[in-house]
């Protein structure tokens, strides 16, 4: 039962091995322009409502698939920015093409930031991606596959609006073009907006301390993973949120090339939070809609993300 998906990861292995390979990681940020992180409020965690998260995955899916460019992409974001400006973020979309017609556009958002810096950055990033992948031989809405994460994301806007200075330190990106055009994600093909993303952060006068980046948590039948790559401190500060949140969390066996990738190839460490998909059926199938997605698993992860933050030591 297990080897189809032994096999798929030992080729993203192979494929994120190749990757590193083929892409080293850019210098480090210059000493001290890492902006310094301030833990949060562990209480924070407990008014993260898995609820309220459901309700935002449940709009998203209702626009229908969202590949970059489309017009169920274009109300997702209507429907982003709407969500967050009634929490009090400020939002920015960062728009560019790739093979000539293809526009993408990654959404960042801010909190209480009337003008806001985006020259410099918060201490914490944490992204998802907003985008589904596109797929011509059926309808895919990727409720789990880029609609859970979205979910969790705006979720997490509407609480920390409530610690303005909890919210000052982190500033939220829903990512474009996370899906591949082929059929898997590769070193050419997939993660657009987040290496765009990751660029353009490099050339910030001041950068993040760390980020956070979850993907297809809305199902929680399947275990948790996040990434072998990630410091030390994320591990032990993961697997402590995860344990006094109920969430099933373990260590990925191997690298998994997602949108944490990019960014931590400019230097920014990382937590990668991510569904078990290999065994996930419905996964770049007609079955990810809304009936696999337990709201429960979304306040697992918001509330893990949370308590992670209250307790990180980012590396010096
Ligand atoms: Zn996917």
């Amino acid at each position: 039962m297990k080897r189809v998906p032994l096999a798929v990861l030992l080729i993203l292995a192979t494929l994120a091995v190749w990757y590193f390979t083929r892409n080293p990681p850019e210098p480090p940020p210059p000493v001290g322009t890492r902006v310094a992180f301030e833990p949060i409020p562990a209480t924070l965690a407990e008014q993260f409502s898995g609820a309220k998260a459901y309700e935002h995955v449940k709009a998203i899916v209702a626009f229908g698939p969202r590949p970059p460019g489309s017009e169920g992409y274009e109300k997702s974001l209507v429907y982003a920015e709407t969500v967050l400006a009634a929490h009090g973020w400020t939002t920015r979309r960062q728009s560019f093409t790739r093979g000539g017609a293809l526009t993408f556009t990654n959404l960042l958002a801010r909190h209480a930031q009337g003008e806001a810096n985006w020259n410099r950055s918060t201490p914490v990033l944490i992204g998802g991606h907003l985008d589904s992948k596109a797929i011509q031989e059926f309808r895919f809405v990727g409720a789990n596959d880029g609609g859970s994460s979205t979910g969790i994301l705006l979720e997490l806007a509407r609480v920390l609006s409530g610690d303005p200075a909890a919210a000052a330190q982190v500033e939220l990106v829903l990512f474009d073009g996370e899906e591949a055009f082929g059929p898997n994600i590769t070193p050419e093909d997939g993660l657009y907006g987040s290496k765009y993303y990751a660029h353009a952060i490099s050339k910030r006068a001041t950068w993040p301390s760390l980020g956070i980046v979850i993907d297809l948590v809305g199902d929680s039948r399947h275990d948790f993973l996040y990434n072998p790559e990630a410091p030390p401190a994320f591990a032990a500060a993961a697997e402590r949120a995860a344990a006094d949140s109920g969430l099933k969390l373990r260590r990925a066996p191997g690298p998994i090339l997602d949108d944490h990738v990019p960014l931590q190839n400019t230097g920014l460490p990382c937590l990668h939070l991510i569904g078990d998909f290999m065994n996930m059926p419905y996964w770049h199938q007609p079955g990810d809609t809304l009936e696999v997605i337990d709201p429960q698993a979304l306040e697992q992860t918001g509330r893990t993300t949370l308590r992670f933050l209250s307790q990180v030591v980012p590396p010096g």
